[in-house]
């Protein structure tokens, strides 16, 4: 049991920290092509993800990654002063860290920055794991620009749960989307990283389910196994009965192959898809 600054936060995991802190910035320059600025409401994320790339950015121990989250307790009210100043643009909530991880629940950080950018009429993309995004319905549906998504790199849930351990099950992200498209917004998924197929997952199979529930876009990259995501991954795998399956996530050509057909797919149903291209980049780590 945690009480920090009068908020209880009971952690799903016992030996989960939950930490806090005041920042001076809110708002980060994006190096991302079609983003202006990144919002991060959190250091740290609960997910723990086998592949994420923040702890490469953040230069930190991956073995910690998803034992603690730091909250930036005054990060909409640095945000509200920060959006009157400067140029309005495309805010991506979040890029490092999932701003509807548990402790979401109960600071509401991510939901005092959609206030404030909703009554600054800034346009905002969000991307999240979990489905506690639906919480925040009501003022999603009254900006006039925005998009919502939702990271499903795979339909298999027995893989999700080797490699995204603490992240919810595909099931709820995939009604969770469902929902947001029925209430009218534009929706997009994070095939990222692309896994492969497992328990005979196919590209069409795919392409169906992101259609039934009202997917307009798809944007994919492959996996950056630098900063010891190959290792961490190779150990996690061991003795899994889908261990060779999974461990083609690296494996340049089928990735490529894979991918090609389920974006071939997206776009015969309407789907926009993005990212494709990298998996055919002579930069494309292996
Ligand atoms: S949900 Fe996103 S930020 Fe969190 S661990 Fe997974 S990849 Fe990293």
């Amino acid at each position: 049991m945690q009480e920090l600054l009068g908020v209880h936060v009971p952690p799903p995991r016992e030996d989960f920290v939950v930490r806090e802190t005041f920042v001076e910035s809110a708002l980060r320059k994006d190096p991302l092509p079609h983003l202006d600025y990144s919002f991060n409401p959190y250091i740290g994320c609960y997910h723990g993800c086998l592949f994420c790339y923040v702890p490469r950015l953040l230069q930190t121990d991956r073995a910690a990654w998803g034992s603690s989250v730091v909250v930036k307790r005054n990060a909409a009210n640095v945000l509200a002063k920060e959006v009157r100043k400067l140029p309005r643009g495309l805010v991506a909530i979040s890029t490092a860290t999932d701003p509807y991880q548990f402790v979401e629940g109960q600071y509401r950080i991510t939901r005092h920055a959609l206030e404030v950018l909703l009554r600054a009429d800034w346009p905002i993309s969000v991307l999240s794991r979990s489905g506690l995004m639906l919480r925040d319905l009501d003022l999603f549906t009254r900006f006039r620009e925005i998009e919502v998504g939702m990271s499903i790199p795979t339909l298999d849930d027995r893989a999700r749960a080797l490699l995204e351990p603490w992240a919810p099950p595909i099931e709820s992200r995939l009604r969770c989307l469902r929902e947001l498209a029925a209430a009218g917004l534009h929706t997009f998924v994070g095939f990222a990283p692309a896994y492969p197929p497992t328990g005979g997952t196919t590209a069409e199979e795919i392409a169906d389910t992101f259609a039934s529930i009202g997917v307009r876009e798809v944007f994919t990259r492959p996996l950056d196994a630098r900063h010891g995501v190959r290792e961490a991954i190779r150990g996690r795998l061991e003795g899994s009965p889908l261990a060779e399956e999974l461990l083609r996530l690296s494996d340049r050509g089928y990735m490529g192959d894979f991918v090609a057909r389920i974006a071939a797919r997206c776009k015969a149903r309407g789907i926009a898809f993005r990212g494709d291209d990298a998996f055919r980049h002579p930069g494309y780590r292996r």
